[in-house]
């Protein structure tokens, strides 16, 4: 062998151990963050409520982390929910909606894109509905109306203020018209929550858009916005495409809401939860701002 084949092999064997070095590290342990760019290790972003360490963006916290992070103690009682319609419209594209529906089932472990929980916040007994981004995008078709409904009149039932964290794309598609029904649903909902002088209170997240927006997101007696959440019915870019004009900085996002008076509250995700007792303290018990 020259010296030449040498310097080869040595080489390809190098390059083939620093493969079998990069397959050991399991990639699944850090995350970029979108804003800042910061390679964040995973441990560390989930000990801090899915916020990047660096720059304060907040992420998608999946939805029982959400439930844990507002009740008391993390305690709450699952609400069982009705299952709404399946695939009404018997809808396929590309793919089959049902079988759409069914893998989104086993990757989130839940069946549709609303859950709902009962328990303490700040010792006051709540009901806590949550949207499930992972789930079509949160979006809202027949199951997510009728969660919604079922979970208001629970609350009613319990004499219990009502509390919603939104996170959606809006409308589910594959659903049509059904889906755009569950917008006269769930306002309706809201509707007899205000007859019984419950709370509501809207907690928008990133993203709160489309349909969601155009309904019971908007209609809370508070609106608290996540710092930094993209809060809209359409998007900047069909907008801007529509009215052809150059949109301000910052639209659509809770910020730019607060100013514009659309939302109450900015908080960051790790004030939530003591701004939501005190909101609800005010509401139930008449406790008086200091
Ligand atoms: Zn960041």
């Amino acid at each position: 062998m020259n010296w030449i084949n040498k310097l080869i092999n040595k080489s390809q064997e190098k390059s083939t151990n620093t493969q079998a070095k990069a397959k050991d590290i399991p990639d699944n342990l850090w995350l970029k963050c979108p804003n800042c760019l910061t390679l964040l290790f995973k441990k560390d972003l989930e000990k801090n409520n899915q916020v990047c360490t660096n720059c304060d963006y907040h992420f998608f916290l999946p939805v029982e982390k959400r439930l844990e992070s507002l009740f008391d103690e993390g305690k709450y009682i699952k609400i069982d929910l009705p299952k709404g319609l399946e695939d009404p419209l018997k809808f396929k594209d590309k793919e089959k909606y049902i079988d759409k529906i069914k893998v989104y089932r086993q990757k989130t472990g839940y069946n549709d894109a609303f859950i709902a929980g009962y328990g303490k916040i700040n010792g006051n007994f709540v009901v806590v509905g949550v949207m499930n981004f992972a789930f079509i995008g949160g979006s809202m078709g027949s199951a997510v109306g009728e969660g919604f409904l079922f979970a208001v009149e629970f609350a009613i039932n319990k004499a219990a203020p009502f509390v919603v964290v939104s996170s959606s794309g809006g409308a589910r598609m594959q659903e049509g018209m059904v889906s755009l029904m569950q917008m006269a649903k769930t306002t309706v909902a809201v509707e007899m929550l205000a007859e019984k002088k419950l709370p509501y209170i809207v907690v928008l997240t990133n993203p709160t858009t489309g349909g969601v927006t155009a309904s019971f997101a908007m209609l809370g007696d508070i609106h608290i916005a996540e710092s930094g959440a993209t809060i809209g019915f359409a998007g900047a870019r069909v907008i801007e495409q529509t009215i052809r004009k150059k949109l301000p900085d910052g639209f659509q996002t809770a910020e730019y809401l607060l100013e514009h008076g659309m939302v109450d509250l900015v908080v960051k995700r790790s004030e939530l939860k003591a701004t939501l007792g005190n909101v609800i303290d005010i509401l139930v018990n008449k406790v008086k701002v200091a």
